[in-house]
């Protein structure tokens, strides 16, 4: 009971803790790209090679070797052992571990509980003084005015907080909640000498819901001129920043459907989209789409259409979240509204069905990106041309396939007038810029580059095989039928192999991250430095078919290698002990390993 009392408070404490958050306070992180970086603390360096991944939760040094999760840097960190580590984190994430950890889990469960059902019963009293009281005129006219349909008030629970200091939390109190339960839930504050208030006021309630329906926190938007104009509920055990949608739970089935879904940036885009008959659409809660966001819409889709509003503001909002999309491996289309206009403005005017049809002709994103960058800039200076190119040329960079980006960079070429031949030029350059000098892999150990020094983020061909094993069953299958299960020098490394193999019997066609996080659960703590590592270089290195014969090649050899040695030592013993049978078995046997390792060498392969 105990052990699983353990890990579901392990599992709680790691759903609870921004590996991010904790590691900023010892180290000043900058953004890259996906991932942190920071100098290292765990050895002297002058450039960054600490890195840390917010979607993976894990974190690796390139330099030294170091690397983990959030309990891994703790115990390293401070020099505690795992329950310190798991005490200290617990009481970070606010878990009260004194009446002993299978109490603590149980008051966790039932502190939930709580929270939902406060959560319930918040949205059910405002939404109902927003259709009965008279405190709540404005607001309904407020509603009348943007046209939205007492079906959609009733579909999305809207509500009003009332101009009262404590009308949900005298309601909530009556409902048997404590007022640190209500603060908990973020919705009361306190203040001496007052006590408890309500933290929203004459606002008009946008309960926001988790795919399951249930009410984890609000968005207010006041009605007057108070600021902010919108309030959202802070950070609590059931509401992080950035990690939900708005309507997504009224959107699920019609993203499967379709295949897609549409972010709005506005509540009141979704819920017009939805009354227009569009019902795929969320919108992200008064910030741009984040990695956590974009990653709750992949597990139900592989195709988003960003439809912000036709100004300024919506357009650089567009920009800033279309390159980590394409990033995450989703098919991302930008939608084009009409000038000026929000998503709820066209959809009042022209209806749901001219909606879709936009949604429909929705240009890729770097079409979207070319259009723009191309109207910022006079393309007929030929230096302007340049420069709007080389804007573009990062966007470019990003997409793999070939002939997707033969396509765009033909787009590029017919909209600046600039040879195709010329564009290509810039990307080479880009990209051997971004990579450094161009690398290579050579037979006899590291992966090294053109100058012969080793790469240091990218350390022998074993952890390139371990990177292409987890990456897909089928490598994997191809990896074992070159060198069999058994080759794996680093002993971290077969054991995570290992646990794959398992973990793919068990689970037929798991991948991506259901596979990872499985795959993290299965392995012992010292294992997991070596696939923070694999994981963080995921994405950065191309695994491709010759690099990865490559690297075979270049194992295989060693194994050879290693055996020859061996071989020799036993020879010279043979021939001095006078064994001839021994001599001459041994004596083939080394013949045979000289040729296939000349062959190899020679490129041939046959063994
Ligand atoms: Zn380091």
């Amino acid at each position: 009971m105990l052990a699983a009392f353990r890990e579901n408070l392990i599992e709680e404490i790691k759903t609870r803790v921004d590996i991010i958050d904790l590691i900023s306070e010892y180290v000043p992180l900058k953004r890259r790209g996906q991932n942190y970086v920071g100098l290292c603390p765990f050895h002297t360096e002058k450039t960054p090679s600490f890195t840390v991944s917010p979607s993976k939760q894990l974190f690796y040094c390139f330099g030294c070797g170091v690397g983990g999760d959030a309990f891994t840097f703790l115990m390293k960190r401070e020099g505690l052992n795992f329950s310190e580590a798991l005490t200290r984190l617990a009481e970070r994430v606010g878990i009260n571990l004194e009446e002993g950890e299978g109490a603590g889990i149980f008051k966790l469960r039932r502190e939930k509980e709580r929270l939902y059902q406060i959560g319930a019963l918040a949205a059910r009293f405002y939404h109902l003084i927003l259709l009965r009281h008279p405190t709540a005129a404005q607001a309904r006219e407020y509603l009348q005015r943007r046209r939205v349909s007492l079906e959609a008030v009733r579909k999305f629970e809207l509500g009003y907080a009332p101009d009262s200091p404590r009308a949900l939390v005298d309601y909530l109190k009556r409902h048997g909640f404590h007022p640190r339960e209500i603060a908990l839930a973020g919705l009361a504050a306190s203040r001496a000498p007052e006590g408890s208030f309500d933290r929203f006021r004459r606002r008009l309630m946008f309960p926001v819901k988790d795919p399951a329906g249930k009410v984890i926190g609000f968005g207010g938007r006041a009605l007057d001129n108070s600021e902010p104009k919108y309030l959202n509920t802070p950070e609590t055990p059931l509401f992080r920043k950035g990690h939900h949608l708005y309507g997504l739970h009224l959107a699920v089935a019609g993203i499967r459907r379709r295949g897609k879904a549409v972010v709005v940036e506005g509540y009141l885009d979704a819920i017009s989209a939805w009354q227009h008959g569009v019902d795929n659409v969320v919108a992200t809660l008064g910030t741009a789409l984040t990695i956590e966001q974009a990653r709750a819409l992949k597990r139900y889709t592989e195709e988003v259409i960003i439809a912000y509003d036709a100004d300024a503001a919506g357009r650089a909002a567009a920009l800033r979240v279309l390159g980590v999309l394409a990033d995450m491996g989703l098919r991302v289309r930008v939608l084009l509204l009409p000038e000026g206009k929000d998503p709820d403005e066209f959809l009042q005017r022209q209806g749901g069905q001219a909606f879709q049809k936009l949604v429909e002709e929705a240009p890729p994103w770097l079409v979207y990106i070319i259009e723009q960058v191309a109207q910022s800039y006079n393309l007929a200076d030929p230096s302007e041309c340049v420069k709007a190119i080389q804007k573009i040329i990062p966007y470019l960079a990003k997409i793999e396939d070939a002939v997707e980006r033969d396509n765009y960079v033909r787009i590029l070429s017919r909209r600046t007038g600039q040879l195709e031949t010329a564009i290509y030029e810039e990307l080479h350059k880009f990209r051997a810029r971004q990579m450094g000098r161009p690398r290579r892999l050579i037979l006899d150990g590291d992966i090294r580059d053109s100058q012969g020094t080793a790469v240091t983020t990218f350390q022998g061909p074993e952890v390139y095989l371990l990177c292409a094993y987890l990456a897909s069953e089928e490598w994997a299958d191809r990896i074992e039928a070159s060198l069999g299960p058994a080759f794996w020098s680093l002993p971290q490394a077969g054991i995570i192999a290992s646990a794959a193999k398992e973990l793919r019997e068990e689970y037929p066609g798991l991948e991506g991250e259901d596979f990872q996080d499985k795959l993290s659960k299965k392995l012992p703590p010292d294992a997991l430095p070596l696939l923070a590592r694999v994981a963080l270089k995921e994405g950065q290195e191309p695994l491709e078919p010759k690099a990865l014969e490559q690297a075979i090649k270049s194992i295989q050899l060693k194994k050879w290698e290693d055996e020859m040695q061996a071989c020799r030592r036993s020879l010279s013993l043979a021939e001095a002990a006078g064994r001839e049978d021994e001599v001459k078995a041994l004596q083939t046997r080394i013949l045979d390993l000289a040729r296939n390792i000349k062959n190899l060498k020679a490129g041939r392969g046959e063994t």
